[in-house]
């Protein structure tokens, strides 16, 4: 079978990684002559279950009580069986969110398959998947060709493009799975995130802070404000973060989130390999150091050599005023 499968969480809804995903499976799955089939996991899916049918061939929906709460060990059963027995996909499609960061490698053991994350573009070749990633931090690229079927594969969905409606919508079938809910763990308790309100990856404008902001309250008094005039979420450099100035959450890097706002704000950070590889495919990239030669200014569209203590009022001052 050439099908392409692509796995959602019903708890994300039909947000931009999601239509990723079924983009890039829409892709490959004409590449490869297949259908393409979406799983969704969770409960109350309907609407996200509609949302897939406009796009794909056929959807499998396992909406069950037990699935309502993301629980690694019942997740990965029900994929399991979803994606082994009913489906023999070619190629096991997820986003490259920490749900399926945790799930993916295990899946592909369980199905006898091959593995990789953190893709950036997959493709057919031959009787094999081709997958590129970036490594070094995003300086090169690996291709990684998976020999055995099937190829699990989790990709920075967000960045594909989402794919046409059909005329047809899909099929939705219902799946009544035996789910034995999984006695070796439990969840305890869940605290929401602070300060994020929406999430990081979703967030079309970013300012981000680095080492340079010199401690949390200019975190508070100086970029937040900012934040709030320009409608952006907040983040930061591992740096600042390791400082334990603002959340760990707020990570952006090759060990942090990876983004692709329309323009990421860079506020005294030096532009380390490691954070660039986060903000990779941000549209535009615009930097305040007071170091010329800083290396996020060679990837900067606009930059600003300056304190930005000096600098960032006076952003606010202008923006303030143009909102008036
Ligand atoms: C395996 C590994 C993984 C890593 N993963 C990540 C990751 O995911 N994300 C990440 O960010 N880093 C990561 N790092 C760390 C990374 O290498 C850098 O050390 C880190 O990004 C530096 O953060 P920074 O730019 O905020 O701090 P610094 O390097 O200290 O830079 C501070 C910058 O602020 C500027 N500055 C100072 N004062 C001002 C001022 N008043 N106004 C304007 N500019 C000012 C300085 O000129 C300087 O450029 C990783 C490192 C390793 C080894």
């Amino acid at each position: 079978m050439n099908d392409v499968l692509i796995c959602l969480f019903s708890s994300a809804g039909f947000d931009k990684a999601a239509q990723g995903l079924a983009g890039a499976g829409r892709r490959l799955a004409d590449e490869l002559g297949g259908q393409l089939r979406a799983v969704i996991l969770g409960s109350e899916a309907e609407s996200l279950a509609l949302e897939i049918a406009r796009v794909s061939d056929a959807v499998t929906v396992a909406d069950q009580a037990e699935l309502a709460e993301y629980q690694p060990e019942t997740c990965l059963n029900a994929l399991v069986e979803l994606c082994g027995e009913a489906l023999e996909a070619r190629a096991v499609l997820l986003a490259n969110d920490t749900y399926s960061q945790e799930i993916a490698p295990r899946l592909a053991y369980r199905l006898g398959g091959s593995a990789v994350g953190d893709g950036v573009e997959v493709s057919a070749r031959g009787e094999h998947l081709r997958v590129s990633r970036q490594v070094y931090g995003g300086k090169a690229q690996a291709v990684i060709e998976l020999k055995r079927r099937p190829a699990v594969v989790w990709l920075r969905a967000r960045s594909f493009a989402p794919p046409a409606h059909r005329e047809t919508p899909g099929a939705i079938t219902r799946a009544a799975l035996d789910i034995k809910p999984d006695e070796r763990t439990r969840i305890v308790e869940r605290k929401r995130e602070t300060g994020g309100e929406a999430r990081l990856e979703e967030a079309r404008v970013i300012v981000s802070g680095g080492r340079g902001i010199g401690g949390p309250e200019p975190f508070e008094t100086e970029l937040k404000p900012l934040a709030e005039l320009l409608g952006a979420q907040m983040a930061a450099s591992r740096a600042a973060c390791d400082a334990g100035w603002v959340p760990p959450t707020w990570q952006i890097g090759q060990t942090g989130k990876k983004v692709t706002p329309d323009l990421y704000l860079a506020i005294a950070i030096t532009g380390a390999s490691q954070h660039m590889a986060g903000i990779s495919e941000a549209k535009t990239i615009a930097a305040i150091n007071t170091d010329p030669d800083a290396p996020i200014f060679k990837h900067s569209r606009f930059g600003i050599v300056a304190d930005y203590r000096q600098v960032v009022p006076l952003l606010r001052e202008k923006l303030a005023a143009l909102q008036k």
